[in-house]
């Protein structure tokens, strides 16, 4: 049994409950988790406070902040392959991807107890007669509810920045996958973090989530996960006007011009739709292509689509594992018989592995004649399912990208410098990849625009997510 971990300590929950959690390449249980309550949320806030106000987290240094960050970071590298085998057991994503996942997460890390020493507030200028300057504080006590397609990155870009600017964490993982975060939690202690600084209170969103977004003691709430979810939490965070942060779902355009180089916009159509099976909510889901060369770059898509090796993640030669659970399953199947009976045309897949009689598997998908009317150009399928849509001239591009309620993330192919500039800052998303898609670097923010959220993770920007600005006067008159 997987115990919480509250201030400091493995522990039972209150109401003594466990829940099961699943590989989706084999349906069985890998592991029982504790299942939080309200009384284990109470628990862990109250120890996070003591943390923030009075403990020796509250009165320790920036270097001995980042000093903790940076040997948490060692001590999770040296245990990477545990944290890998954890990863692809628990979200059916291959090795390879959760290998990218848990690098980037200790690289978060490190990057963040780099800063720990350096987010400063400043001096200002003034008269003779007055000091003016400000001081960089933390929030106090931060939520972090993260959803289940990247469970320990995203954990990680919330934990990273709160962590070196000297806030505590109660983090609600997705009930679907628990343990990496539970694994890391044994990282904090190993590294000598204070008690409370750190907590896990797995358990389910409704419950756990919301006693965390109502609590009193919470400061702030950083959340990654469902636009309807979101709305939800920031309608009950308002009573306490928490600070919030929000990294919700999309619906990215990736745009290909007749002048791109087509084998590589072929090649990230397919990596923008079916990295760790299309659940990335900066997923190119909407593949836009010039007429002109809709047919080619169609042919060279759906060729290789129909060889992706999909399968047991554990092996080192599948390139797609399966979804993560059946209920996502199910919604991706009702999406492709939406898409059919809408009148798009099925290119490829739209059905499940027939040599994989276990696990929650289904071949990537692409539809051809999709209009922006149809549910699947409209709506987040979160799977491996990709729409694709043609356009005439620049200005009819612009417009079918933008049609969409999200902002998140759009990518644009093109040889013509000045036309990729061009569309790059006609695109209403946060992140825009120009000739490449779904690459991140820890020190370059991420988050969206429109319905796709607001606050920017990753980069100096999420440093200011975690601290708040005192500005000071000292009379010198
Ligand atoms: P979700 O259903 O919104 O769940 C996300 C987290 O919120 C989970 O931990 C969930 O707990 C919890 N939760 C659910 N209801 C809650 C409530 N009322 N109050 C507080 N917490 C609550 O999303 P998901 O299905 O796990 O993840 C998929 C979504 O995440 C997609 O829409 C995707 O686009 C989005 N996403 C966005 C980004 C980004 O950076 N913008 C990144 C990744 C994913 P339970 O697990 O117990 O339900």
């Amino acid at each position: 049994m997987k115990q919480l971990f509250i201030n400091g300590q493995f522990t039972d929950a209150s109401g003594g409950r466990a829940f099961s959690v699943l590989n989706p390449a084999t349906e069985e249980s890998i592991a029982e988790v504790a299942e939080a309550d309200a009384r284990d949320v109470e628990r862990a806030v109250l120890g996070a406070r003591k943390a923030v106000d009075e403990g020796k987290w509250a009165s320790m240094g920036p270097s001995e902040r980042s000093r903790l960050m940076f040997k948490a970071a060692d001590l999770m590298e040296q245990k990477l392959d545990e944290f890998i085998q954890l990863e692809t057991s628990n979200t059916g994503k291959t090795l390879i991807e959760s290998k990218i996942e848990l690098s980037l997460a200790v690289e978060v890390l490190r990057y963040y107890a780099g800063w720990a020493s350096k987010h400063a507030g400043e001096t200002l200028p003034s008269g003779p007669k007055a000091f003016l300057f400000t001081l960089k504080e933390p929030v106090g006590v931060v939520a972090a509810i993260t959803p289940w397609n990247f469970p320990l990155l995203l954990a990680m870009w919330k934990v990273a920045p709160a962590l070196a600017t000297g806030n505590a964490i109660v983090h609600k993982p997705a009930s679907l996958t628990p343990l990496t975060a539970l694994r890391f939690a044994e990282v904090v202690v190993a590294a000598g973090f204070p008690e409370g600084v750190f907590n896990v209170v797995p358990g389910p969103g409704a419950t756990v989530g919301a006693a965390l977004v109502t609590h009193p003691g919470v400061d702030k709430v950083a959340f990654t996960g469902d636009t309807s979810t979101g709305r939800e939490i920031m309608r009950s965070a308002a009573d306490g006007l928490k600070k919030i942060s929000l990294e919700l779902g999309g619906k990215s355009p990736n745009i290909v011009f007749a002048d791109a180089d087509l084998d590589a916009a072929g090649r990230g159509a397919l990596n923008a739709i079916f990295y760790n099976k299309g659940e990335v909510c900066a997923a190119g889901s909407r593949l836009l292509v010039e007429e002109s060369v809709q047919d080619e770059l169609v042919g060279r898509v759906a060729e290789r689509a129909k060889k992706t090796a999909v399968g047991d993640p554990l092996d080192k030669n599948t390139r797609m594992g399966p979804v993560i659970s059946k209920t996502q399953l199910q919604k991706v199947l009702s999406y492709i018989e939406a898409g059919k009976g809408e009148g798009a045309r099925l290119a490829v897949g739209g059905d499940r592995p027939a040599h994989l009689s276990k696990g929650y598997f289904v071949n990537p998908t692409v539809f051809t004649g999709v209009r922006s009317s149809m549910k699947i150009a409209r709506e987040e399928i979160f799977g491996p399912v990709l729409s694709i849509l043609s356009f005439k001239d620049p200005a009819d591009a612009m417009a079918k990208a933008n049609e969409t309620m999200y902002g998140l993330a759009a990518a644009v192919w093109t040889r013509d410098l000045k036309k990729a500039h061009r569309v790059a800052r006609a695109l209403k998303a946060g992140t825009v990849w120009i000739n490449t898609y779904n690459l991140y670097d820890v020190a370059l923010p991420f988050g969206g625009y429109k319905q796709s959220g607001f606050g920017r993770e990753l980069g100096r920007e999420a440093l200011d997510l975690y601290t708040q600005t005192k500005s000071v006067w000292v009379d010198l008159s």
